[in-house]
């Protein structure tokens, strides 16, 4: 166990977790950022084009290592450290991890949507970013005029594959079973699409190509099938890292960590940010957005409880 007693820490170096160790670093709180090496929905970005301010296409790892850079100036320390636990039990919170341990008056989660942690399937890794997406709203934008293949149930699917029908010149859905969540307004505006073909009792075997993705085989009522796509959108479910954190939260259906809109758990001096929170639009803009307010709320919390000292 690490001595220092530190302002926050920080538990995750995404867009949220950055923009957290910012305001909390320019406010001179002592603040420790855990990062999982390698891991994280920004560093498989191969392309962002909708972040303001930033043009000019940059990859997902540059702006994230734009952010970090920015929070040097501010005495933030960086440990690449895999959380695994906390102890609530004594005067000040502990942050286990697979490296030390360490002590402090606050906590922000910011580890993100955990779809790198599932199983993967043949190719999906190897095609990540060569087509592979689990994002039609970011990655839609470079599928004109292109075959593309969207996977899973549940609204999502639906949702994502109208926003394609904006970009696409053929879209095919494979639902895993029935759409029993999907809306069925959204549903019917799609059979009525006629780029749009669905596909129930479907699932994905494996994705093959050349530099980029080219064909999927794909089982279809018990027999299997080739389907040529330029695209493979995965909504396949994922087990949420948030499942770490059923101490401090409740979990949503999907398993995230429900807040309030302040993104305080039901810890005091815990708060989460980012996509491991329950919400509707999990976005760069939106991770920052929440990062920011998490970091806003630790330093009143630390400051009101230096002054009940
Ligand atoms: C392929 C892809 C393309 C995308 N394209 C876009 C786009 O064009 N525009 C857009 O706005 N958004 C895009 N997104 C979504 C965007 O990347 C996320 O919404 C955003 O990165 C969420 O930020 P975050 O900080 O919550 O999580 P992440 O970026 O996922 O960062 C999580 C951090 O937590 C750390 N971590 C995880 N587990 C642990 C642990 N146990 N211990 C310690 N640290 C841990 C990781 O190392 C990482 O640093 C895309 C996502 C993907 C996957």
């Amino acid at each position: 166990m690490k001595n220092k007693i530190y302002d926050v820490v920080i538990i995750g170096g995404g867009p949220a977790g950055l923009a957290s160790a910012l305001y909390a670093g320019r406010a001179r709180l002592s603040v420790l950022v855990l990062e999982k090496p390698e891991v994280g929905s920004l560093l498989m970005a191969h392309k962002i084009e909708n972040y303001p301010g930033i043009a000019g296409s940059p990859t997902g790892k540059e702006i994230q290592s734009l952010m970090k850079k920015q929070t040097l100036d501010f005495d933030v320390t960086y440990v690449n450290a895999t959380f695994l636990a906390f102890d609530f039990s004594g005067e000040h919170k502990i942050v286990k991890t697979d490296g030390d341990n360490f002590k402090t008056k606050s906590v922000i989660i910011a580890t993100g949507w955990a779809k790198n942690e599932s199983k993967k399937l043949p190719g999906e890794k190897e095609y990540l970013g060569k087509g592979v997406s689990y994002c039609a709203t970011c990655d839609g934008a470079f599928t004109r005029n292109m075959t593309v293949s969207l996977f899973g149930s549940g609204e999502e699917i639906a949702e994502e594959a109208l926003f394609l029908t904006k970009y696409s010149k053929e879209i095919n859905i494979f639902i895993v079973d029935e759409c029993h969540h999907c809306d069925e307004s959204i549903m019917n505006v799609l059979k009525s699409n006629e780029k749009v073909k669905i596909f129930y009792s479907s699932k994905l075997l494996e994705i093959k190509g050349d530099e980029y993705v080219e064909e999927l085989v794909v089982s279809h009522n018990g027999e299997i099938t080739t389907f040529k796509s330029q695209f493979a959108f995965l909504y396949l479910g994922t087990k949420s890292l948030a499942e770490l954190y059923g101490e401090v939260a409740p979990l949503d259906a999907q398993g995230y960590i429900v807040t309030n809109e302040y993104m305080h758990t039901s810890i005091e001096g815990v708060f989460a940010a980012g996509d491991v929170r329950s919400k509707v639009v999990r976005q760069v803009t939106t991770a920052t957005s929440d990062g920011t307010i998490a970091a806003l709320e630790a330093i009143k919390y630390v400051l009101k409880k230096a002054h009940q000292k």
